[in-house]
């Protein structure tokens, strides 16, 4: 084993981030397996980075191991798609499109891992991951059992699953198996997707991969107008992505924000999520006066997008001061807390 030291804010799409001492590539399930029993035994954490685009470490560094899964390989049998947890997610994407599947195309252009999609339940356009997972193979990071979880055994929500809440660092994720539908029709249901398609493609024209293919580029193309595409030369999208969820409250706590809304004659924007109501996060950040573009101490808020907190030449600590100075603010004005998406490394 082979570790180096490495600058952390050079492997997240924040480019937050001192250093590591104890970086490690693991491309083996033997090799994790083998880093975790040397962390245990030498009082190490040990910190599972993907792709680094869901993360935010310390300006100090991280103390402990940092292990990168670079598990790598895809393979189809009949409608079930399986994915080792290092490999690309987008480019996962496209393979699973080029063979002819339709299921995963409105998760285009999503950065990081496989492994990681379903840590956080990944969703964008109307699609999760969970509507298509049927296991996740994992290694118990105590016991180093290898473990499969059903779906159901999952215990996925919105931006959420068992791996970010009750056994949050209990496991590592090594494979993803996915029910896609070989031959299928490409899924959309989300009302910004189906006016962009209305608008752009006629749909009618083509089938097959080619109609998949032209969902995916439409799914693209919107987010790369948000910089909701990870791309080196766009400042605006040196984030997490969406850096916080979208608040889900129950009917006492949304009547009083609704009076709140009409006593400002604001029209907020929601919609009913079974027994909750899921309020928007950008809407709450931008009627609390917080506009695109607002940046204090080179931490900012997206030009492009109000959900997304960029790196414009700042700290992590300004980026958390700007973090809290947002919730404090919607807070304030609408008495909603937010709830921070991105993962905080701390040492533990
Ligand atoms: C521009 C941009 C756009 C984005 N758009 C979206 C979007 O539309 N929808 C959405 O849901 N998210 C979005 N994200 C967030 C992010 O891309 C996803 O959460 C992604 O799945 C994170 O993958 P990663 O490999 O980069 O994980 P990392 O950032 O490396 O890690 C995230 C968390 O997962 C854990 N983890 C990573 N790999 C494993 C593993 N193999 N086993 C166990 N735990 C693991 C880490 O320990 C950490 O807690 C966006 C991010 C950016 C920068």
């Amino acid at each position: 084993m082979k570790f180096s030291e490495r600058l952390l804010s050079e492997f997240t799409t924040i480019r937050l981030g001192g250093n590591s001492r104890h970086f490690i590539e693991c491309g083996s399930e033997d090799e994790i397996t083998e880093i975790l029993k040397y962390g245990a035994e030498n009082n190490l954490s040990v910190f599972v980075l993907g792709g680094g685009s869901n993360v935010i470490f310390p300006d100090e560094g991280y103390q402990g191991i940092v292990l990168k899964v670079s598990l790598k390989g895809i393979s189809f049998e009949n409608d079930i798609v399986s994915v080792k947890a290092g490999e690309d997610w987008d480019a996962f994407v496209k393979t699973t499109i080029e063979n002819g599947y339709a299921g995963l195309e409105c998760l285009s252009g999503i950065p990081g891992t496989a492994g990681a999609t379903p840590v956080q339940n990944v969703g964008a356009y109307g699609v999760e991951v969970s509507n298509y997972i049927t296991e996740v193979h994992a290694i118990d990071r105590i016991t180093f059992e290898k473990i499969i979880f059903t779906s159901k055994e999952c215990g996925f929500a919105y931006r959420n699953s068992r791996f970010k809440s009750a056994d949050k660092d209990k496991y590592i994720i090594t494979e993803v198996k996915f029910r896609l539908m070989k031959n299928g029709e490409p899924v959309i249901k989300y009302p910004e997707l189906e006016k962009y398609l209305a608008s752009h493609i006629n749909l009618n024209t083509l089938k097959g991969i080619d109609k998949i293919l032209a969902i995916r580029d439409a799914v693209i193309r919107i987010r790369i107008n948000k910089s909701m595409i990870y791309d080196e030369n766009d400042p605006d999208s040196h984030s997490c992505g969406s850096f916080f969820t979208n608040p889900v409250v129950n009917q006492s706590v949304f009547n009083e924000f609704m009076s709140k809304c009409a006593q400002n004659h604001l029209k907020p924007a929601y919609f009913k999520d079974g027994e909750n109501f899921k309020i928007s996060a950008a809407w709450l950040i931008e009627n609390s006066g917080l506009k695109k573009g607002y940046t204090v101490n080179g931490a900012g808020i997206s030009s492009k997008h109000s959900l997304a907190l960029v790196n414009r030449g700042c700290s992590t600590n300004d980026i958390i001061d700007l973090s809290n100075h947002i919730k404090k603010t919607v807070f304030d004005n609408f008495g909603i807390l937010l709830e921070m998406e991105p993962i905080l490394a701390a040492y533990r």
